[in-house]
């Protein structure tokens, strides 16, 4: 296994590059359930190959996710993702803002049987899982990743659409603390490309459908706030889902309205996604580090951005996760 993090980024670029010039089937995959900064990473490395590296067309190149929410249907190509994978073997799997291979859910085979595996991230959590490894965790976004390592004459305006939207989902329009000058200095890049700003943030990010926001409303009324009003919990049952015909994708974006509360450190969203069976959300505002209560679960993320999956009833799920983030607010002096 060989990790960028003891060689440099650019023998990095070098390898990369060899590993698309020589590779004839490649295969480029992210998260499950994917989210703005997932499918905009693979978008933008496959029309980056594809532009560069496939000049004459003998490449296969195939983009596997889960079932992509349709906010980004408006990405070049976007309907040519395959939520199957192929009896194809591959002579490079490349995973792309992913933390660990269970991640990659129904291709966690398909990378598996691959000939080379690529793994580029930025989750603190990544368990460098692949022959070679790229993991920037403090970059905002795995597109940020790309963006800084593409040759810029080389992106086109569709990679760079992709990309942006990345860039603008995992660090919430550039409000979270992710957002570095770097971000910026190479979101302006993508912008020269060309690349709708106004219609990326609004039909991607902020609008919602009407069942999108009633579910949001809900949340927000029947939330509640413990640990001395710092942490605030809000939870979805299926019961709900099936009352608004609503998809996981629906509640995207309710955890960030939860840790706008003024006053919040920690905003937790608990989602039964079968019975018995929960995903859990959680947003740090301050010094709590999330990533180690999502990774003490079983799960991963970001300090301020993390996740997992637990079971049991929902009064044992939030008493334990409660336990967890009462004990760091403690360490940290948070709690009076
Ligand atoms: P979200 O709460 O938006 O689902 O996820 C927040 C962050 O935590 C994302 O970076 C996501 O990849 C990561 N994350 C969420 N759920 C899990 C999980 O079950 N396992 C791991 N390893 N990471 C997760
Ligand atoms: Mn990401």
């Amino acid at each position: 296994m060989i990790s960028t993090q003891e060689k440099d980024t650019v023998t990095f670029v070098k390898e990369l590059n060899t590993l698309f010039t020589q590779a004839s089937r490649i295969a480029i995959s992210g998260h499950i359930r994917p989210d703005g900064d997932c499918v905009g990473s693979c978008m933008g490395l496959y029309h980056y190959i594809n532009n560069n590296y496939n000049l004459d067309n003998n490449k296969q190149i195939d983009v596997y996710l889960e079932e992509v929410p349709e906010t980004f249907l408006y990405l070049l190509d976007s309907d040519k993702i395959q939520t199957e994978a192929k009896e194809t073997s591959y002579d490079l799997f490349v995973s792309l803002d992913c933390g660990s291979i269970d991640r990659l859910g129904p291709f966690d085979a398909t990378f598996q049987q691959a000939k080379t595996t690529v793994n580029i991230d930025h989750h603190i959590s990544n368990t460098l899982f692949a022959r070679y490894n790229h993991v920037e965790a403090d970059a905002s976004s795995t597109c940020e990743v790309l963006s800084a390592m593409f040759e810029e004459s080389q992106i086109d305006l569709a990679s760079a659409t992709a990309l942006y939207t990345g860039i603008i989902h995992d660090t919430g329009v550039f409000k979270h603390a992710n957002t570095k000058r770097r971000t910026m200095e190479l979101a302006g890049m993508l912008l020269s490309k060309g690349v709708d700003n106004t219609k990326i943030i609004l039909e991607s990010f902020f609008e919602k459908t009407y069942v999108q926001n009633q579910i949001l409303g809900r949340c927000l009324l029947e939330s509640m706030l413990v640990l001395q009003e710092k942490v605030i919990i809000s939870t979805v049952n299926r019961k709900q889902m099936e009352f608004y015909s609503a998809t996981n994708s629906d509640l995207d974006g309710i955890i960030d309205k939860l840790r706008e509360t003024k006053g919040v450190e920690v905003a937790v969203l608990i989602h039964e996604t079968d019975l018995g069976e929960y995903k859990v959300s959680m947003r740090s505002n301050g010094d709590v580090d999330v990533s180690k209560i999502a990774t003490y679960f079983g799960g991963g993320g970001h300090i301020r951005a993390a996740g997992c999956s637990m079971k049991g009833s929902i009064y044992d799920v939030i008493n334990n996760l409660n336990l967890h983030i009462e004990n760091q607010m403690k360490s940290l002096g948070l709690l009076k």
